[in-house]
């Protein structure tokens, strides 16, 4: 069977609503679905509802994808089997989704004084975690540059001169709230931090319950390092596509990024 458990839909940065997700991963053939959303869980009842009305539906995980900060590095911890009623869960989310807006301001205030001029509405904030994301995009539409990746390279990637910090959970606070959910903990795509010393510090130091072996980031050589350090700290493996939808990002379509259920142990404690 073909699992996909990281994915974003609108309710984050994704281009497709829950509903067309789960649409697109039944017509891939995938039988276990995590919605993973930056920040948020408000998609999720959309996507449990698609799953029943759905031809083919995969079974739908609930999942968020929390970024947290360690030091200057940008640690995304996704959680699974969440309570997506939980409420220290959901004020702690809201709160971050809130200063991503006002974060947005600032970042539109300070590339509008570098001569790019987009507005709030660009970005289309309503009801998302908004993010530098949703500003390429804006910046792309506006014509200022021919595509996401280059307006992050000029503009927005950390050090660029329109790069603003989101205030970010530490490790430690993000996977303590996923347990607090009920839910597992699982170090998202560890070859993004592109600091194996790092990675290999932040399992042996932080409860964390999985990591996610196979994800678009980790080569062969790489999965084959996440296999073992997993065996090493006897954690679960995981594995997703991280699919956005978003032009000139892999995965262009679900299902490219093949993942298959029996390499990704996090399943067991999924399947009904
Ligand atoms: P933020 O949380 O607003 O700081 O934005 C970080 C998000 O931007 C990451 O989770 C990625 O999804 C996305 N991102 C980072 N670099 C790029 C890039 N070069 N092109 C498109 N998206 C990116
Ligand atoms: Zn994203
Ligand atoms: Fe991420
Ligand atoms: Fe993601």
């Amino acid at each position: 069977m073909l699992v996909d458990l990281h994915t974003h839909s609108t309710f984050s940065d994704g281009r497709y609503t829950p509903t067309q997700l789960v649409e697109m991963a039944a017509r891939a053939g995938i039988g276990v679905l995590a919605l993973t959303d930056h920040d948020s869980v408000n998609g999720m009842e959309e996507a449990q509802q698609a799953a029943q009305t759905v031809p083919n539906a995969p079974q739908v995980v609930a999942g968020v994808e929390l970024g947290a900060q360690a030091g200057e590095n940008s640690v995304h911890i996704l959680g699974y089997n969440i309570d997506i009623h939980n409420e220290k869960l959901l004020s702690k989310i809201e709160e971050m989704r809130h200063a991503r807006e006002h974060r947005l301001h600032r970042m539109l205030a300070k590339i509008g004084a570098l001569g790019y001029h987009i507005t709030v509405e660009d970005c289309d904030p309503k009801n998302r975690a908004v993010g530098r994301p949703h500003v390429a995009k804006a910046l792309v539409a506006a014509g200022y540059f021919e595509s996401v990746d280059e307006a992050f390279e000029v503009l927005l990637r950390r050090g660029k001169p329109g790069y603003e910090p989101q205030p970010k959970l530490s490790p430690e606070e993000a996977v303590e709230l996923l347990h607090g959910a009920g839910g597992i903990a699982v170090l998202a795509h560890p070859a993004e931090l592109e600091n194996l010393p790092l990675v290999e510090m932040l399992l042996k130091n932080i409860p964390f319950d999985g990591i996610e072996v196979y994800h678009p980031s980790a080569d062969e050589k790489l999965q084959q390092h996440f296999a073992q350090l997993a065996q090493k700290y006897n954690l679960l493996t995981s594995g997703g596509s991280d699919f956005h939808g978003v032009e000139g990002r892999f995965p262009e379509q679900l299902g490219v990024f093949k993942v298959e259920s029996s390499k990704v142990d996090i399943i067991k404690t999924m399947i009904k």
